[in-house]
């Protein structure tokens, strides 16, 4: 027998009580019941949005999110800043290619965060760019951009949005929507939600809103404006995945029971453990700035092959982490600590990642990653 632990960030494992839910006999979605759920949910993600804009719910996986978030709020030729910083980044730069935008990139070496001076010389040159677009947090490389930052420079336009990716960020730690200035907010249901995958979120401002109203490009299954006259109603413009919003109503009013403050404040403990273990080993952490408390990335050390170690720890012992994307395969690994993950699925990873990085040849006193981790996580 062979016990499996889901490390990774995204899917994330998904608690018990909201699959539970997700088992429970089929609702229709135009009737009363579901209405009242869906208006329960609407509530909820306001709350954890900390937005009083509508946040608007799709049946499709984050990137879903991400490209609404272009097609309905801009027009062809439409001049646009991407912080490409990794893979995600990446993302938003050929979603605005694809949908003929004109983008200029601001590239951040990976694991690096955006020098927000970059943002505001970029603005002050043009003033008729018409969006930002950032990750809150850059998945494939660890690190945090400063959305705070980055909100107070854009709201000095009124012509232009800012974007915020925030799919490992949501739930993860704060983030202020209104307060921020944050004018569209995607995040998706398989990381911190601790759902299975198949939903996105999108919160938009009214700024955003104005915008859209000279928005050109091809939409029909992400129209926005469509899902909005429809959600406020507390219905759906098509089929909504039923059974996944039944386990988001479980999954809100737990997060509410623990309070958004607890729920930063765990990941944050999470996130300093796995840190402290990783330094303790001698290991060097990938993120170089502003660590993302989603994930931790790893440089593989030298003369250690990255691949074999993540395909070790899921062959040989049941875990699955996730190693590096494009430039960074092989190079580096990354344990995620979001979602339904608590302060033994850290003891788990780190004794997991001792025990593999030995086997594979790696000098190192058994022990010594967990210990750091201990020292942090201790309730004293
Ligand atoms: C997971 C993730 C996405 C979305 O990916 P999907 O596979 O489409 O759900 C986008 N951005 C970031 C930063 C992510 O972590």
């Amino acid at each position: 027998m062979k016990k499996d632990y889901l490390l990774a960030p995204g899917p994330t494992p998904v608690p018990p009580y909201a699959l539970n839910e997700m088992a429970k006999p089929m609702i229709h979605h135009r009737s009363p019941m579901y209405r009242q759920l869906f208006e329960e949910i609407r509530e909820g993600l306001k709350a954890i949005f900390k937005t009083t804009n509508d946040v608007l719910v799709l049946t499709c996986s984050g990137t879903g999110g991400m490209e609404a978030a272009v097609s309905n709020f801009f027009a062809r030729g439409d001049k646009v800043l991407v912080v490409r910083a990794g893979k995600f980044g990446e993302r938003w730069a050929e979603l605005g290619r694809v949908y003929g935008l004109e983008v200029i990139n601001i590239d951040v070496e990976w694991g690096r965060s955006v020098n927000p001076d970059l943002i505001a010389q970029a603005l002050r040159k043009g003033p008729d760019i018409r969006g930002v677009f950032i990750q809150a947090s850059e998945t494939s490389t660890g690190a945090r951009h400063d959305a705070e930052a980055i909100g107070r420079l854009v709201k000095d336009y009124p012509q232009t949005l800012l974007i915020v990716d925030a799919i490992t960020a949501l739930g993860v730690f704060d983030l202020a929507t209104d307060d921020w200035g944050l004018d569209i907010v995607v995040t998706g249901s398989q990381k911190a939600l601790m759902l299975p995958p198949g939903l996105a979120f999108v919160s938009v401002s009214p700024k955003a809103w104005r915008a859209a109203e000279r928005s050109d490009l091809p939409k029909f299954y992400f129209d926005l404006k469509k899902e909005k006259k429809s959600q406020i109603k507390n219905e759906n413009a098509f089929t909504p995945a039923v059974s996944l919003l039944i386990g988001l109503q479980a999954v809100l009013r737990q997060l509410k029971e623990d309070g958004l403050e607890a729920v930063f404040a765990r990941h944050d403990l999470l996130a300093r453990a796995t840190r402290a273990a990783m330094l303790a080993l001698g290991l060097e952490l990938y993120t170089q700035d502003l660590p993302s408390n989603a994930v931790t990335a790893v440089k593989v050390p030298e003369g250690i092959d990255g691949q074999a170690l993540t395909k070790q720890l899921r062959e040989k012992y049941g875990i699955t982490i996730a190693g590096g994307q494009d430039r960074a395969k092989g190079k580096i690994f990354r344990l995620a600590h979001l979602g339904y993950a608590d302060v033994f699925d850290v003891i788990i990873a780190v004794s997991a990642v001792e025990m593999c990085l030995h086997d594979l040849g790696y000098k190192l006193e058994f022990g010594r990653g967990v210990k750091a981790a201990q020292e942090v996580l201790s309730l004293g």
